[in-house]
Order: structure tokens, then sequence, then C-alpha cells
């Protein structure tokens, strides 16, 4: 990647909304405006750029990435460039420059690679109107790119990554297929290098993201790539002491893969397969894969193979036509199962996706209502599933320090979506350490720091 040495100095403040996948986009604009010798600042009035990575999945989202562009916009300099990339900015294009004034540029989720040039031509561009960059096909642009992951890593103990874009499922409610295209997976030798680059930078922790990620390999034809990739990922990189999986899809989760999982324990025994309902009825209407038996019993091989081994997931209430009796075919779902994480949203009918227009919406109140019943109802189960934990010794990460007490992760929990380990001491950031629980609430633990506290990893010993 040629450097642009003509930008040197420019100051520039990235502010991220959305996903961890948009989080993974906004590291790769900052390694390529490093590159071009930009700097990073976390106060927008010291930077010549401002730049939102936007999430546009939900109708709340696009209202929170407006709202944040207009606070930008308020107090924008005459020198400063807005700029409005990302999810919603290839969604919505004009809709957003009707919402925003000031807006200086739009760059999408297929041209965030060119954020550079993209600078320069707004940068020469004397008219008063934005310039888009917002192309409407073509290859989503990671697949294409080794991102060199020393440059933003550095001092983190949590990294994530990105193993492909954009989505083959045909889910009825799902705007991301039209934005995002098809899903494109990256070289394997990228991946295998970026692992090799994280581990060196002292990362102990790789979540690996997709918006499918079991779908690894499906578009050059390997059906079941995800398994294999793991293996070489962790050959590749064994400094890395956990390998976090998130966003599996149901109709992809084979036996090979809980095989390799159970054959390397850095690959953590924790799963997030969003599986959107419970009940087959429902499931039908989403056009999600609907034989719940099945993966019940995926999910009891699973548990099977990997003591300790979690569950998240996410579930929709409230989807059109979902009646009483396929709420309460959830609810059992639920109680079969026992998630050890749920999380939950309304159905939000988004213009575009046959959802929107399917017939028997269910009013907000009833949405809600569910919503909370649902809620509840998880609730003694999460509780349950970490009492378990109590007397256990778990390897945490620690995330930060405060009041005397350490809030740490271990591995049931993934950053900024599951609960938290609490320790009765301030404990040394970024550091994994090895704790005694000593009791449960619904989504947190509570630990005290062991006698020997720096770990070896002992995953495998829980016993639930
Ligand atoms: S699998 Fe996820 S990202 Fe893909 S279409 Fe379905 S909901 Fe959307």
């Amino acid at each position: 990647m040629a450097k642009n040495k003509q930008a040197s100095s420019a100051k520039f403040y990235l502010l991220t909304l959305g996903c961890p996948k948009n989080q993974v986009d906004s590291e790769g604009i900052t390694e390529m405006l490093y590159q071009s010798d930009y700097q990073s600042v976390g106060d927008p009035n010291q930077a010549e750029i401002l730049i939102v990575n936007t999430c546009g999945f939900l109708q709340a989202a696009k209202d929170e990435s407006i709202a944040a562009l207009n606070e930008l916009a308020q107090s924008k300099r005459k020198n400063q460039l807005l700029i409005a990339a990302g999810c919603m900015a290839q969604r919505f294009g004009n809709d957003i420059t009707r919402q925003v004034k000031g807006l200086d540029g739009l760059i999408g989720t297929r041209a965030w690679a060119d954020i550079v040039p993209f600078i320069q031509k707004l940068r020469a561009n004397k008219r008063p109107e934005p310039l888009y960059h917002l192309p409407e096909t073509g290859d989503v642009v990671l697949e294409t790119i080794a991102l060199d992951r020393q440059l933003v890593e550095r001092g983190r103990a949590s990294a994530y990554l990105k193993i492909s874009d954009g989505c083959s499922a045909p889910c009825a409610f799902c705007t991301i297929p039209s934005f995002k295209g098809l899903n494109r997976s990256r070289p394997q030798e990228h991946l295998i290098t970026e692992a090799k680059q994280l581990a060196e930078t002292g990362v102990h922790e790789v979540i690996i993201i997709a918006q499918d990620t079991t779908a690894y390999g499906r578009d050059w034809g390997e059906m079941d790539g995800l398994p294999t990739l793991l293996e070489q990922l962790v050959q590749a990189a064994p400094e890395i002491k956990w390998w976090r999986l998130m966003y599996a899809y149901p109709g992809h989760v084979s036996p090979r893969l809980i095989e390799v999982m159970a054959a390397h324990p850095q690959i953590i025994p924790y799963i997030d397969l969003p599986l959107q309902h419970g009940d087959p009825a429902t499931l039908k209407r989403m056009h999600r894969p609907h034989n719940v038996d099945k993966l019940v019993r995926w999910i009891e091989s699973y548990r099977q193979a990997m003591p300790g081994a979690v569950i998240r997931t996410t579930f929709i209430v409230g989807y059109p036509g979902e009646t009483e009796a396929e709420f309460d075919g959830l609810l059992d779902f639920m109680e079969t199962v026992q998630f050890d994480r749920v999380g939950a949203f309304t159905f939000s009918p988004e213009p575009g996706t046959p959802a929107f227009d399917l017939p028997d919406q269910i009013a907000p109140e009833i949405q809600q209502e569910r919503w909370e019943r649902l809620m509840a109802f998880q609730q003694p189960i999460s509780l349950a599933r970490n009492q378990l934990c109590v007397g256990q010794q778990l390897d945490v990460i620690v995330d930060g320090i405060g009041d005397g007490v350490s809030v740490a992760r271990s591995y049931r929990d993934a950053p900024e979506i599951d609960g938290y380990v609490v320790i009765e001491q301030e404990l040394p950031i970024g550091q994994m350490l090895s704790v005694q629980v000593t009791g449960a609430m619904e989504y947190d633990l509570l630990a005290k720091p062991n006698d020997n506290m720096i770990l070896d990893h002992r995953i495998g010993d829980l016993r639930f």
C-alpha cells in the first residue's frame, strides 16, 4: 500500500457505531490513515477530519447515527471535513444528506479502503454539495486487503478477526445482504498473517466475527470451511490463549466444528448462535432453518463434547404473525435448551425486506410485553447456569478497575455483550489471571483472586 506523505500530520477523529463488524472496518480505516501518516485524536475539536462509521441495521441504529452526525455537523469548523462511512451511508445515501446539513462526503461499506484518496478528493472539492463513494456492487473490500494489525492493536488484550463479510442467507427480516452483498470469505493466508501479527502484539483473545462465521469458504465451494480455518489459526498463533467464535448460523454448524473445538482448548467452548426464534412456524416465515429438533441435537453434542460449554443466542419477538402459541413455543424451546446467555429484540419492519410486507404485524405494546416476558423467563435460567460456576476456578482477562474491584471477563463472556466477573481487588488491566468464583448473579459472577493468579489454561478443568 503506497504511503501518502502529503497528508502528513493531519488529524482525524473516528467515531464507531454499531456492531463489532463495524469496529473491525474502523480499525481498517484507522490503519490506512496511519499508513498515510494521519494521526488519530480522541477529541473532535482537535481534528481536521471527522468520520462517523455508521450503523444502518435497524431504525433505532439509523437514528443514533444521524444524531451523532448532526452533533458533529453543528460544531464543525470551516476547515473540518465531516464524512459518513459504513452501513447507513451505503444503505441510505441521499436520505442522510437531507437530514445532516454540513456533510462533506459519504463512503460506503464496499469502499472504505479508498478512504485516503477520498479525503484528498474532498479536500479538493470546491462545490458545496457532498461527494458520494457508494458503489452498489463489487467485492466487500476486506476480501482483498491484508491488514497490518500491529499498527492498531498494540497494547490490547482482545482483538477481532473478521473472516468474511456480506451474507448469503435469505432471512426475511434482514437488510444486510442488500447493502453488504453476498458472503465473501477472506483468503486464509491473510487471516493467518493477521493472527500471527496479533499474537506478536500480546493479544490474549481473538474474537472471530463475520455476518455468518460458519459460511467461511462456502463462496469457493468449501461447505464446512470454518473448522479447517480454526485449526490453521490455532497452529499459526499458538500464543493466543482464547479463540472466541461469534455469529454462527444454525443451518451451517456441523459435527466437525464440535470436534475441532473440543480438540483445541484454545478454541474456547463458547459459541454465539443467533437463532432468532425457537418455534418452527415462525422460523419458517423468517426464512430461517426451522428443524428445531436437529438443532437441539447439535447443541446436546456440543455440550457433551466440552464440559462447561456456553451458548449465547439472540431472539426476535413479535415477528409478523407470531401467535401466542408460537411465542409459548419459543419459551418452551428456551426451557429445553437452557441457554447461558440470551439477548432479545422486538421485530422492526425494515423497508425492502420481505417481512416488511407480511400480514399480521404485531402491535408494539404486544411486542414489548412479550419481550419483557421472555427476558424474565430467561433470568432464572441464566442464574442457574452462572451458579454452576461457584467454587470453580476461572481464567479471566481484566478489563477495568475502580473502587477496589476489578471488572474482568472469563471465557463465558464476550466483550461488551455478556456479563462480567467482578473481583474484590484491583488487578492489572489487560492481564489474564486465574480467580475463584465466590458468587453468582443473573448476568455477572463474583470472584476472588487465586493465591497463584498467573495462569495456565484451565477451561478443561471445569465440570458442569
Ligand atoms: S444470517 Fe444474519 S446477516 Fe445473514 S441474512 Fe440472516 S440475519 Fe441477516
